[in-house]
């Protein structure tokens, strides 16, 4: 399977093109390496090829596959966090990207309280206002900064979002220059350093990087279609 280390370092390589068309320093954009629905042996491949940082959207899925690797793997949830699952996610993962709402959020805020811990969390932004997506609006981020603000234990590090489904990248452009303007405005009126702009998947990321994306999530372009299938350990 020489296919997956390749694919590895084409996008790796399209993400450095990227940023060198926009002027940007390569190593300000982090790949994620979107590995839901994929089995540990194939997270060990791209592992191997140097790839340090995996996605996952489902925390039991994670929490199966995690032992089986070497605990040096950083994992980001990037998955819709069920408020009876917060406790489990902040127990493996070191970035949780989809925080998508105040009421997640302070439940965040009060299990970290609990744990002693002090969460990174990005706020997730619904930008196109797409009805099957999850995530704050830009009315609603503007509305509930204070209320996020008081949530003492997380460290809010960003914005999350996804452009609407599209045969070409190009049009996801808008959504991502609105997500950065809208960083730009919540660093100024929130005070928040928000260094983080988590945004671009496997049809679009080129154009993210090109739009100021830190992170980019990429799966399929990497580990190859998912059956649809979730990975599951064997008994
Ligand atoms: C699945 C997923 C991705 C990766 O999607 P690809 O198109 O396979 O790159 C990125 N972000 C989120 C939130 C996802 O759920």
């Amino acid at each position: 399977m020489e296919q997956l280390a390749e694919r590895l370092a084409a996008v790796r390589s399209r993400i450095v093109g990227a940023a060198r068309r926009a002027g940007r320093d390569p190593d300000d954009i982090e790949l994620v390496a979107v590995s839901k629905t994929h089995p540990p042996e194939a997270v060990r491949e791209a592992m191997e090829a140097g790839q340090a940082i995996f996605g996952e959207s489902r925390v039991q899925e994670a929490r199966a596959k995690a032992p089986l690797l070497p605990g040096r793997l950083r994992w980001h949830f990037i998955g819709r966090l069920q408020k009876n699952k917060v406790r489990a996610a902040l127990g493996c993962f070191e970035l949780i990207h989809s925080v998508d709402s105040l009421e997640l959020a302070r439940q965040i805020n009060r299990i970290a309280e609990e744990e002693g811990q002090r969460p990174l969390v990005l706020l997730e932004v619904n930008v196109a206002g797409e009805s099957t997506k999850f995530g704050f609006s830009a009315g609603d981020l503007r509305a509930e900064a204070e209320a996020l603000s008081e949530l003492r234990r997380l460290e809010i590090a960003g914005l999350m979002g996804m452009a609407p489904y599209a045969e070409e990248a190009e049009y996801s452009r808008p959504y991502f220059m609105k997500l950065r303007e809208l960083r730009d405005e919540m660093r100024e009126t929130a005070g928040w350093p928000l260094p983080e702009l988590s945004m671009g998947m496997s049809g679009d990321y080129e154009v993210a990087v090109e739009e100021g994306a830190t992170l980019v999530r990429v799966g399929s372009a990497i580990f190859g279609a998912r059956s649809g299938k979730q990975w599951r350990p064997t008994e």
